[in-house]
């Protein structure tokens, strides 16, 4: 199932496009054991024809388990398919769980590639660090996806704006109720193909500022892709939608006067003078990769990228006298989202005239050109994996 290690692609690191012989090593710790019965081609052809996020999933899923004293055993590629639990498995009582999010591109030439694995790989340590589970390594990680792009190779779709979401993750598997870090956990890596995440154009979102709620606290664990930031977020999450809003936006628990992020996707705003402003890490929110990343190219083009506190008094006033010009939000699933409304308890305003901010546009562009291979990989963030 793999493809041609030899075929050029424009848009590689080093401009080569060769599959390096590390990653083959990686990928050959596998053990394949292929389902024996794989989705019919012509129902594949249909889930990738109109993709739902999250609802269907590739034919096989990678997984590593952990026993204390052992380490990872048993790498391999399995047919995908639930998972048996006893009742006592602590995560379903404590939630000790992590994930990741990152996707896999087909580029025009059939190669197939991913953005930045290296980050995704560091961040899902440093989770796996703050939830007291077994830290992955960075080899494992990054072999594990591609073993698994590999064995579902024909699951990646082309096509402008699709591409394989793959969501690793690690959870406490051992059966006890003790308080106490587990002693045995499984990694796995599931993969579901997704469309345009905007089907009919890219479109503003509106956002809810909330001063009530937080999803975590200084010395929480907001700056972890943990499972249960997740949970804290949806009563919030429920409450705005009810008022019509899209997403919720979070202000620091702390000082309850700065903006921090939304449930899953990091905040900019772009001010008249051209300058790009991002909340500083302040150790209670997520650090995105694509965060990092919009940073970096909104430097390349020659605007000032800051990461500093943002109080939302400044945003606010920022809007009512024209000195805040675009928002986005920010994250894999959505690349760039523009926000086009933004209100809370004493406030409801306009941004952009409800349009796509012009930078917002351009850095979405950019980005996802560099993604899909249409424009070159400066900053070397491509891995091809098949
Ligand atoms: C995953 C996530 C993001 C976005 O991170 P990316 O690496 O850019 O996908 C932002 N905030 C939260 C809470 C997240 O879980």
């Amino acid at each position: 199932m793999t493809t041609s290690s030899t075929t050029s692609s424009a848009a590689s690191a080093d401009g080569s496009g060769i599959l390096p012989a590390e990653l083959e090593d990686l990928v050959t710790l596998f053990d394949v054991r292929a389902t024996d019965s794989p989705t019919p081609d012509a129902e594949r052809e249909a889930a990738l024809q109109a993709p739902k996020f999250g609802t269907v999933f590739t034919d096989h899923m990678a997984r590593i388990s952990w026993r204390q004293g052992d380490g990872w055993l048993d790498r391999r590629i399995e047919k995908y398919g639930p998972l048996q639990l006893d009742p006592a498995t602590a995560v379903l009582h404590y939630a000790q769980e992590i994930f990741e999010g990152m996707k896999a591109y087909r580029h025009a030439d059939g190669s197939v590639w991913t953005f930045r694995p290296d980050a995704n790989a560091a961040r899902f340590a440093r989770s796996a660090h703050r939830l007291a589970l077994p830290a992955l390594s960075v080899d494992d990680f990054i072999g594990s996806i591609a073993a698994l792009v590999r064995a579902d190779i024909d699951w990646v779709p082309s096509g402008e704006d699709f591409s394989l979401y793959l969501r690793p993750f690690t959870f406490a598997s051992e059966a006890f109720l003790g308080v106490r870090p587990t002693a045995e956990a499984e990694y796995l890596v599931i993969a579901s193909p997704v469309g345009p995440y905007f089907a009919g154009g890219v479109k503003p979102v509106s956002i809810w500022i909330d001063e009530h709620y937080h999803r975590s606290g200084p010395g929480g664990t907001g700056d972890a892709k943990y499972g249960g930031n997740y949970a804290a977020s949806l009563l919030p999450q429920q409450l705005a939608a009810e008022k019509g809003f899209d997403q919720v936006c979070y202000l620091d628990a702390t000082t309850n006067t700065s903006l921090e992020e939304l449930g899953g996707m990091n905040v900019f705003v772009v001010m008249a003078d051209g300058s790009v402003h991002t909340p500083e890490l302040t150790g209670s929110f997520l650090e995105g990769v694509t965060r990092s990343s919009i940073l970096q190219l909104a430097a390349d083009r020659g605007h000032q990228a800051v990461e500093r506190r943002l109080p939302l008094a400044e945003v606010v006033a920022g809007l009512q006298d024209g000195t805040v010009r675009e928002i986005f939000a920010c994250g894999t699933a959505a690349v760039i989202t523009p926000v086009g409304r933004l209100a809370g308890d004493e406030f409801d305003l306009q941004v952009s005239g409800g349009e796509p901010g012009e930078l917002t546009m351009a850095i979405r562009e950019e980005l996802t050109d560099i993604q899909y291979g249409r424009a070159a990989d400066r900053h070397g963030w491509m891995r091809r994996l098949a």
